[in-house]
């Protein structure tokens, strides 16, 4: 008779190319999965309704993707350090099999969970590093320290050669009717809805759950927008990036999936364009990993600046302009456009991420933890170490050596939004007004009055005179 193995899943939505998964099916036939929704994560105040949504649709697809593969998915709702024990007690399996995870929060969990298997004497394996293409050890300069700037990263990570993607689980033997009832005393539940569990999500999702969705958004976007990629990136009305970011969130396509993709596509390159756009994209998953590197070596990174200058900058932190800025309510269209579209479809384009990041860091003066924060409890992708990684880098208090980048919110409308479609697409009081005022944001206050638009709540040149001068007093007090 085979040994029973559970395999929990946390970001690891999926059952093929997942690296932990297919490590615990050369070891046995009978392998039943497990997913815990956690009180702790999900009571927290940084979980975003959207978010909660498309993960358990994904959890949905999942447990349709182990009935096919003969098993089951066991859905528990408890603590992990206590519940994951106690079900393989009861179950006694002979050991539990999870892919290693960078965040802070995990760490420590996990690790009680190992003590906790120990000793009720059941094996672990949990090294795995299934989300990554490289392991946080593996990527390490020449004097054995995590990079702490991204080009000697990418130059170090992209000459190493990558893992192919693993097997899909199939012919799996699940639980027997009488194991099903011990697991039902231990816990498990029907898998419920978001809705169930309290998080209401009433708009469009940027991409639907599950796997086969987001292997054919990979595959849409590898055999057109890819060849424009790098230069069709930044406008946010184009469809132009992959939208892959929640599926890669809770894992739900393996990233030796996606990176072969690219590999195949390099091969059948005849263009210097298409090659160029190519290797852009791979860039973007040299970023997703330096900022999860950053996140396993400097776990500190999750609480506050990384530069020293900034770890008592006297951020104004005023109340009312925080609250505009939420809402999409600043006077400064592109940034209004940019926040709306956040609080309509839990998605930002990237390009306007950067955007609204820098105006409330660098024009409203206000901590970036603030928008760190609402980030999270908006975003359908909100991942701890990418989103702190992008408002460390807006901020310039991360792991960067530019400390006074500053986006002109105007001339990035200009550039990036050209004819005003996307302000318009999301500020829809501003429909009528012409383009070149439009995006500008040089709209009379007559104008803005009569379309029931709000005046700027500060003036972007002063604040930014504003915020050199404190940048300059915390150096020189340093
Ligand atoms: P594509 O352009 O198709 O890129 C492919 C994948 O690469 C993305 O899906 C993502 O997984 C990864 N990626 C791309 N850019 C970055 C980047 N700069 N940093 C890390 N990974 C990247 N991304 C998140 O996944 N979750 C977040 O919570 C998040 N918060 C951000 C906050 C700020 C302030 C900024 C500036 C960026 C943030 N990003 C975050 C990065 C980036 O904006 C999104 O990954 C991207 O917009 C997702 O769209 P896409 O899937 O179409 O990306």
């Amino acid at each position: 008779m085979s040994h029973l193995i559970l395999f929990w899943h946390r970001r690891d939505l999926r059952i093929s190319d997942n690296t932990g998964l297919i490590a615990a099916r050369e070891q046995s036939s009978k392998i039943v999965g497990v997913f815990c929704l956690d009180p702790c994560i999900l009571n927290s105040d940084d979980v975003a309704p959207a978010r909660i949504k498309y993960m358990m649709g994904c959890l949905q697809s999942l447990e349709k993707q182990y009935t096919q593969a003969g098993s089951q998915l066991v859905i528990l709702y408890d603590n992990p350090i206590a519940v994951i024990p106690a079900l393989a007690e009861a179950l006694k399996v002979k050991a539990v099999f999870w892919n290693w995870d960078v965040e802070p929060y995990a760490q420590i969990r996990d690790n009680d969970v190992i003590c906790v298997l120990r000793e009720k004497g059941i094996q672990t394996l949990n090294q795995n590093w299934d989300q990554l293409l490289h392991s946080p050890d593996e990527i390490l300069s020449g004097s054995k320290t995590p990079y702490t700037v991204y080009t000697p990263f990418w130059k170090n990570w992209s000459s190493k050669p990558k893992a192919n993607p693993v097997a899909t689980l199939k012919n799996s033997e699940g639980l027997t009717a009488a194991e099903q009832e011990i697991a039902k005393q231990s816990g498990a539940i029907n898998l419920p809805s978001a809705q169930d569990l309290g998080f209401i999500w009433d708009g469009e999702l940027i991409i639907e759950p599950g796997e086969a969705v987001a292997k054919a958004r990979l595959e849409t976007f590898t055999t057109s927008a890819i060849n424009e990629y790098q230069e069709q990136r930044n406008f946010p009305t184009v469809h132009g990036t992959s939208q892959l970011s929640a599926a890669l969130k809770f894992g739900v396509i393996g990233i030796r999936t996606i990176w072969q993709a690219t590999k195949e596509l390099l091969e059948t390159s005849n263009s210097e364009e298409v090659t160029a756009s190519i290797r852009t994209w791979q860039q973007e998953f040299a970023w997703r990993e330096f900022y999860q590197h950053a996140m396993y070596h400097f776990p500190a990174l999750a609480n506050g600046a990384y530069r020293d200058i900034f770890k008592k900058f006297p951020w104004q932190n005023n109340q009312a302009h925080f609250q505009a800025w939420c809402e999409g309510k600043t006077g400064y269209p592109i940034v209004d456009a940019a926040m709306r579209q956040l609080n309509e479809i839990g998605w930002m384009h990237n390009r306007c991420r950067m955007i609204v990041a820098s105006f409330l860091t660098k024009d409203l003066i206000i901590n970036p933890q603030w928008g760190e924060k609402y980030f999270m409890q908006k975003l359908i992708d909100g991942d701890l170490s990418a989103n702190n990684g992008g408002w460390q880098w807006s901020a310039s208090s991360g792991m960067d050596s530019k400390p006074l980048r500053i986006f002109n919110p105007a001339s990035q409308a200009q550039k990036f939004d050209i004819d005003g479609e996307y302000i318009r697409q999301w500020v829809r009081e501003l429909k009528s007004v012409d383009t070149e005022y439009l995006v500008s944001g040089n709209i009379t206050p007559l104008e803005r009055r009569a379309v029931g638009y709000p005046t700027p709540i500060v003036d972007h040149k002063k604040q930014q005179g504003l915020f050199k001068q404190l940048y300059q007093e915390q150096k020189t007090g340093m």
